[in-house]
């Protein structure tokens, strides 16, 4: 048994904060939006985490998102709701690095989380919450992975959820979700659309609304991506993280872990550049980027393959900006092309089937190499965020005919 899960340990959350406005929400409740209609911020006794904590007793706990409990918001082992979420492996692709002759190329393999993507960080947090808070009924506006994530977690601890997918979600998501016991269904729109029917239902139904950044407590999981990075590079950062951009609570995580791990004393001032990959067929933050604005206006016509980033509003946009700009980062689109000549690029030569979230990231790393926006000298993290495995994949047409002769060397 991973002590992790069962070890009580001091917790330190003092309160919520509007992201927007700064002003304070009660601890230890639920919530949903600020006042002013902005994603909250749980905020940490860091003076106190600083004593309480050190390298060396976290090095003696087992790997994994729970180790890091002091700055976490479950404040008892009992409301822990887990499946296994091990710390991801960093994965160096030298072919590639020397085919480009550029610098470090690391990948931070999510996909090795329960639900098969990193969506398991955030839900698995939102549902510890949620059961310690005593939600009967959770609902969510879904891609795909987020959905999966929720309704297994939520059907661990006897959550009964219900789950919105736009109408062209793939089939072997909405059967994981289903299959985990949720009840999904498929809504002819997209993620937004699907958001507005979890808010219409609320009064009818008493379910909570658990979409994007309207709960405070999935950038809590996020942010244990930033806090075991950290940890992976020896208590440092890298110079440069890819990361595939939709609702960006995963960028908005590990912006503010950095700054959390600077308060205790664990990494310096130095932050890695935040790259937010978009698509071309989907890139608000890109178009707000260029522009030097705080907010992304709904992208029409959103599509692309990478379903995982088809995000044509996110709520959570100012934060994404803000951490973009200053960390000296930029944001990127890449074509559905560049998207999936990159994912068959990396499975061909390194062996590794990415998702084509990540399959973005790498074909933006490339592109800023080219422009000169990333140097040879940097060391860059690229986000995959779910397993290959979930998407759809080229078929192979090749057979054979056991029963006639065959010319084995022509194989
Ligand atoms: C949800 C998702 C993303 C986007 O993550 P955010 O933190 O919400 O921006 C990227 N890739 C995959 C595979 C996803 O499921």
């Amino acid at each position: 048994m991973n002590s992790n899960l069962t070890t009580e340990r001091p917790t330190f959350v003092t309160h919520l904060e509007c992201a927007m406005m700064g002003d304070r929400y009660e601890a230890d409740r639920l919530h949903n939006l600020s006042k002013a209609g902005k994603p909250l911020l749980v905020r940490y006794d860091l003076p106190g985490v600083k004593k309480a904590l050190t390298k060396d007793a976290l090095k003696q706990r087992p790997d994994g998102l729970w180790k890091w409990r002091e700055l976490l918001p479950v404040r008892k082992a009992a409301d822990i709701v887990s499946l296994g979420e091990d710390a991801t492996s960093l994965i160096r692709m030298p072919k590639l690095e020397k085919k480009l002759g550029g610098g470090e190329i690391i990948i931070k393999d999510e996909g090795r989380l329960p639900t098969g993507s990193f969506k398991a960080r955030g839900l698995v947090m939102a549902v510890s919450m949620a059961k310690a808070l005593g939600v009967k009924h959770m609902a969510m506006p879904t891609n795909g992975n987020a959905g999966a994530a929720l309704a297994a977690y939520a059907s661990r601890c006897g959550i009964r959820t219900t789950i919105f997918c736009p109408e062209d979600t793939p089939e072997i998501n909405l059967s994981e979700i289903a299959l985990e016991g949720a009840h999904v269904y498929r809504v002819n729109g997209l993620i937004d659309d699907c958001g507005k029917l979890v808010g219409q239902g609320k009064e009818a139904t008493g379910w909570f609304d658990t979409s994007t950044l309207k709960e405070p407590y999935r950038i809590e999981g996020k942010k244990t991506m930033g806090l075991e990075l950290a940890e992976q590079f020896g208590w440092d950062v890298p110079d440069v993280i890819f990361y595939p951009t939709g609702g960006g609570t995963g960028l908005i995580g590990m912006w503010k872990a950095f700054a959390e791990l600077e308060a205790i004393g664990f990494i310096g001032p130095k932050r890695p550049r935040m790259v937010a990959v978009q698509a071309e067929g989907c890139a608000p933050m890109v178009r707000a980027w260029e522009k030097g604005e705080e907010h992304a206006p709904r992208f029409e016509n959103a599509h692309t393959i990478a379903s995982g980033i088809r995000v044509p509003r996110a709520v959570g946009d100012f934060l994404i900006l803000r951490a973009v700009r200053a960390s000296g980062g930029f944001a990127i689109a890449v074509s559905d092309e560049a998207i999936q000549a990159a994912v068959d690029e990396v499975a061909r030569e390194e062996g590794f089937l990415m998702c084509p979230e990540g399959g973005a990231t790498y074909a933006a790393y490339k592109a800023a190499l080219a422009d000169g926006r990333v140097t040879k000298t940097e060391r860059a993290v690229l986000f995959n965020c779910a397993t290959g495995l979930k998407y759809p994949m080229p078929k192979v047409t090749a057979t054979l005919d056991r029963t006639k002769p065959i010319d084995f060397t022509r194989l």
